[in-house]
């Protein structure tokens, strides 16, 4: 049994919805699990153990990412200063068609490195080809929950080949894998086309990752067509039923709320992307008011440019105070807690999250010796609002360690930097009349 004690660390926790701050701590990790946190004796180890030293260093969870699209880092900076429908039709669509199966797997090796580098130890990731993603989580030492992404004009045929994937790589990586059913969205797949993924959901007993209630004016056309909300039209489908990862779901009505709260279903949020869209920003307490799971999402780098959830905790943080022009709103355990147990609740992943004896072994450590980080006067405001994702030193998943003082011990950056430069200029080819959707207007 592989074990070791990372010495000497500050350690972060939620005691409710205070944060904790244990200073000076060792923390036993024996497997892939934590076994124990103790105060720091020194030599207590015993010589066989291995230490990290973790002096000056500030443990905290891997952090979860919600709702991902991770190869899309690949078209990072193709599409910038354009609405929705435009990035959709104009940039993003067309351009997704040129992917192969090579290019995602680059993809996916450049977006887990750049996670890993931010501190995140999991993703829920939607795209396709993700029996490419798959594989690189699984060397990359990540955890997934992985849906291969579908549109109704692809098939039920095609929806059937996900399930193949599904089967072929549920509960691999030592447990590190789960995978899920990624029906795109209700405005492109209808009421028909989402029964059956719900019935196929069901019969393998997975849960369902989609966008849904992005922007009011979906809500209005799903309205107008359908005489339904997306939300009530996931209801009706049988899709709520299941555990469902709601991608961003900023425009649901009051009585859609009740219905999420009523259903195994769950919130990921991407304040960087509503921003940089112009897509609006919901008050989170009407998520928390109905016990909703809400947890920080990337979305993809061509809506957000980085896979970093320290800037998007941050933006949750500073929007939610600035639309309700109240300094009180979203507090420091709030948002600490949405970032941590928040996306693990939306994940329906209960061992993760937290750093508490018996969780799996997802543990990052910051360093705090920039200046910016000084004092500490209060270590929770720090950690929300000077710390970040360049202060990440070492990355522990399942008890492997993935970076140790900044440097990838399972990605090769200088490789992956150079195939992706390879496939750019064919990558962000529009060929007219050519895409993977159409994005309703
Ligand atoms: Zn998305």
């Amino acid at each position: 049994m592989r074990g070791f004690v990372i010495k000497n660390c500050d350690v972060f926790g939620l005691k409710g919805e205070q944060p904790e701050f244990r200073f000076g701590h060792d923390i036993w990790v024996d497997g892939n699990r934590i076994k124990a946190i103790t105060p720091t004796n020194p030599g207590q180890e015993g010589p066989d153990v291995e230490q990290i030293d973790g002096a000056g260093m500030l443990a905290v969870p891997g952090m979860i990412n919600t709702h991902a699209h991770v190869p899309m880092v690949l078209l990072r900076g193709a599409a910038e200063d354009v609405p929705l429908t435009e990035w959709f039709n104009d940039y993003i669509f067309p351009m997704e068609s040129n992917l192969t199966p090579e290019d995602v797997y680059w993809g996916a090796l450049l977006g887990i490195a750049e996670m890993i580098e931010a501190g995140i130890t999991y993703v829920a990731d939607h795209y396709f080809f993700m029996d490419q993603v798959a594989e690189v989580v699984q060397t990359s030492g990540m955890r997934a929950n992985l849906a291969w992404a579908v549109f109704e004009h692809e098939g039920v045929e095609k929806l059937k080949e996900t399930t193949h994937f599904i089967t072929r790589w549920q509960g691999k990586a030592n447990g590190r894998i789960t995978t899920w059913l990624g029906p795109h969205s209700p405005y492109l797949c209808g009421p028909e086309f989402l029964h059956t993924c719900a019935h196929v959901a069901k019969d393998l007993d997975i849960g369902v990752h989609i966008h849904a209630a992005e922007t009011q004016e979906q809500v209005d056309a799903s309205l107008a067509q359908y005489q339904k909300t997306p939300i009530r039209l996931l209801l009706d489908a049988g899709i709520l039923e299941r555990p469902t990862i709601l991608a961003h779901c900023l425009y649901p009505t009051d009585e859609d709320l009740q219905v999420i709260a009523d259903h195994p279903a769950g919130v990921g949020q991407a304040p960087k992307t509503y921003l940089r869209a112009g897509m609006g920003l919901r008050d989170i307490e009407q998520y928390q008011a109905r016990g909703i799971p809400l947890g920080l999402a990337t979305d993809g780098a061509a809506s957000s440019s980085t896979l970093d959830l320290y800037e998007q905790m941050r933006l949750m943080a500073l929007t939610q105070k600035f639309i309700q022009a109240d300094a009180r709103k979203a507090s420091l355990g709030e948002i600490l807690r949405i970032a941590f147990l928040g996306g693990a609740e939306v994940c329906r992943e209960p061992e993760v999250g937290k750093l508490e004896p018996g969780y799996l072994a997802d543990i990052v450590l910051l360093r705090q010796d920039r200046a910016a980080s000084m004092p500490r006067l209060n270590p929770a405001a720090n950690l929300v609002y000077a710390l970040g994702a360049a202060d990440v030193d070492t990355v522990i998943c399942d008890g492997q360690v993935l970076m140790r003082g900044r440097k990838l011990l399972t990605i090769n950056k200088a490789e992956v930097k150079q195939e992706v430069e390879r496939r750019l200029a064919r990558l962000v080819q529009r060929v007219p009349g050519r895409k993977v959707a159409v994005y309703p207007t």
